[in-house]
């Protein structure tokens, strides 16, 4: 079995709508694809539905956002967790809502230099869906101000920029722990991503694994080689399961379905170990 355990539809900042997705999966040639928008579950009914259709298995995630105690941004990917939960729901909710501040915060600063504002970012914001910085990045696409989001990304954006605002987000063991209570697997995403900015140390690996998480992501695009090696050894010293994902967003990005995959095996364990909803479809044998 193919198996990709990290894609993000327009439900955050993906660019296809969640059947899409299962559908570019599937022609991908993938047999197990999860669906991870940020903070946000408001994309499974429609991807479990096309998954069922297609006859692939849909992976129920979600990839949580979080700033570590150095003020480090951290993603936090998380299976099978109950979408229903009271404390998960709260911190996701609180999320969310700053995401949007921060947006506006943004778009303001923005605004003084480039031609964009407020309508011409929403107008690149699915409806109810989780605004992020790739959202803004659209939007200076959409005005001519840089070809694509990885340029605006890799200027007027980067959290340097004098434009960039931090938002709410919970601390990454917080997170670990809740995913935890609402029966779901809390595996660190692109943990050593060191492109997308500073990395954590030593002492959060250390917390997030006392506050219940179970794997990392070591096989993904922005992970250095070394880093992987370091993870895969981090992964076998504290009994974690290792994953692999591609982390795409459709046009968004230039990450391919399937170019990282995860082991079926641990896909396996996975299932077993988070109990808050099931997978649907078939699983490895
Ligand atoms: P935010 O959560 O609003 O701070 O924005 C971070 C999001 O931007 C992440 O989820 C990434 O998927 C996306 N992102 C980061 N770097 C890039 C890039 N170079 N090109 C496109 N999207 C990116
Ligand atoms: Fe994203
Ligand atoms: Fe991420
Ligand atoms: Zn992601």
């Amino acid at each position: 079995m193919r198996i990709d355990l990290h894609t993000h539809s327009c439900v955050s900042d993906g660019t296809e709508q969640p059947a899409d997705v299962i559908a570019s999966a599937a022609a991908a040639g993938l047999d197990a694809v999860a669906l991870t928008d940020h903070d946000t579950t408001a994309g499974w009914a429609g991807a479990a539905a096309a998954a069922r259709a297609r006859g692939i298995t849909f992976v129920p995630g979600m990839e949580v956002s979080c700033r570590s105690s150095e003020g480090i941004s951290v993603h936090v990917l998380s299976y099978l967790h109950d979408p229903t939960h009271p404390g998960l729901l709260e911190e996701i909710a609180r999320s969310r809502a700053a995401r949007v501040t921060r947006a506006e915060l943004m778009v303001q600063r923005l605004a003084e230099d480039f031609p964009i504002d407020w309508d011409s970012v929403q107008e690149q914001v699915a409806p109810g869906a989780t605004i992020g910085r790739p959202h803004i990045a659209d939007a200076l696409v959409a005005a001519g101000v840089v070809p694509n989001r990885s340029a605006a990304f890799s200027g007027i954006l980067t959290a340097r920029s004098p434009y960039f605002v931090a938002h709410y987000a919970p601390d990454p063991a917080r997170a670990a722990g809740l995913i935890r209570e609402a029966g779901g697997v809390p595996v660190f995403a692109h943990p050593v991503a060191s492109s997308r900015g500073r990395v954590v140390g030593e002492e959060t690996f250390a917390e997030m694994i006392g506050a219940g998480l179970l794997g990392v992501e070591a096989d993904h695009r922005d992970n250095p080689g070394p880093g992987r090696e370091w993870l895969r050894r981090l992964a076998k010293d504290n009994d974690l399961l290792v994953t692999g994902s591609s982390d795409y967003h459709g046009t968004g990005k230039p990450n391919l379905l399937g170019e990282f995959t995860t082991d079926p095996a641990v896909l396996v364990r996975i299932a077993e170990l988070g109990t808050g909803t099931a997978v649907v479809g078939p699983l490895p044998h």
